[in-house]
């Protein structure tokens, strides 16, 4: 699959559309999701276009881990501390809407424990 520069999250990394965003350097961006399933819903998103994890290559092995420490900083910022739950879609097929690779991270907020299924449907 080709990358492509024109998905709304390209888009929003370039402030072409705004966004809330919650973090940014020079690798990736975090904003809240526009239609949260959870209480605590942020988009973890690299600024490298990667369609779809499944598209990424050898190359892309320090970026992978680096988007999973700022899920790791941003869900202790939000202070939901160990308690979340990290979702890739991967193709359409699986549930993926915006073809630049993004993580989910889900939780309850403040609020410790198990997660209900209608909470992380996504
Ligand atoms: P996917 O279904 O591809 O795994 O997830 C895409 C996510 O992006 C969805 O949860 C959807 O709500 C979110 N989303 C789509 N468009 C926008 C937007 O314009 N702004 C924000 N903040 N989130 C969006």
């Amino acid at each position: 699959m080709d990358s492509d520069e024109t998905t709304i999250f390209s888009r929003i990394i370039n402030k072409e559309v705004p966004s809330d965003i919650l973090y940014e350097d020079e690798h990736c961006i975090v904003i809240n999701d526009i239609a949260p399933q959870a209480p605590v819903h942020m988009l973890v998103i690299p600024k490298k276009s990667i369609p779809r994890l499944f598209d990424a290559s050898d190359m892309d092995q320090n970026l992978l881990g680096y988007l999973l420490l700022i899920a790791n900083k941003m869900a202790k910022q939000r202070g939901v501390d160990d308690a979340f739950r990290i979702v890739i879609n991967n193709g359409a097929e699986a549930g993926q809407t915006v073809f630049h690779l993004h993580l989910h991270v889900l939780a309850h907020g403040s609020v410790k424990g198990r997660f209900s299924e209608s909470d992380l449907s996504t």
